[in-house]
């Protein structure tokens, strides 16, 4: 893992976040597992690395937790399954981005993961791989919009100026997906957050 990495989790960890590393996604879902109790509730953001590459939706689903993931409803009960997810015990999701100098980046269309981390559930694991830190706050954006923009545009067929070009025109199509802007710069009070970092490229 880059010392610019270690260096930034180093300044989270001053700056109220706990901070844990993991050689690979498996130990780091292990270790996610293993901290959140089997009766507790758990609300999902959208999240490719948290609910695709480690599952962690379906295995806390298959033990038992009640789990809140407005991408495994039918679409008619996504708006109330968001609003769920931010009233759980716990909350589940990866960023956008992290800046060597600690700050967490996230957008969002809809709101409600921004929404969720500035004012959800007690305990938030934030789960991310190496690909999303940025050596600063432009490079950040950068890659939020000319990245997972992009990326998340193709997957959903969005049809907006990112996932048709590659690149971001600002756009104000009805579909556009950045709305809502948090830049997380410490945690926000009276809340637990964890920051899980896997020695791997995971989501976007
Ligand atoms: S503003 Fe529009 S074009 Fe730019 S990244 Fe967001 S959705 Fe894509």
């Amino acid at each position: 893992m880059k010392p610019q990495i270690l260096e930034a989790l180093k300044k989270m960890e001053k700056f109220g976040y706990h901070t844990h590393v993991f050689p690979t996604a498996v130990e780091m879902r292990d270790f996610v597992m293993s901290s959140i109790p089997e009766t507790a509730s758990v609300g999902f953001g959208g999240s490719m690395t948290v609910t695709g590459d480690i599952r962690l939706y379906d295995l806390m689903k298959e033990r038992g937790n009640t789990c809140f993931y407005h991408g495994r409803v039918e679409p008619e009960e996504a708006a109330a399954t968001r609003k769920k997810a931010m009233l759980a015990d716990y909350y589940l999701t990866s960023s956008n981005a992290v800046t060597y100098d600690g700050k967490l980046l996230n957008i969002d269309g809809v709101g409600n993961r921004v929404g969720a981390l500035c004012c959800g559930p007690d305990i938030v694991y934030i789960l991310v791989g190496v690909n999303k830190f940025a050596p600063d706050d432009e490079a950040a954006m950068k890659r939020c919009k000319e990245v997972a923009c992009v990326k998340n545009g193709v997957r959903l067929d969005t049809g907006t100026p990112c996932a048709v070009t590659g690149k971001c025109a600002d756009c104000n199509s009805p579909n556009r997906m950045c709305r809502a802007v948090l830049w997380l710069e410490r945690v926000p009070r009276e809340r637990e957050f964890h920051i899980c970092v896997a020695d791997e490229a995971l989501g976007y």
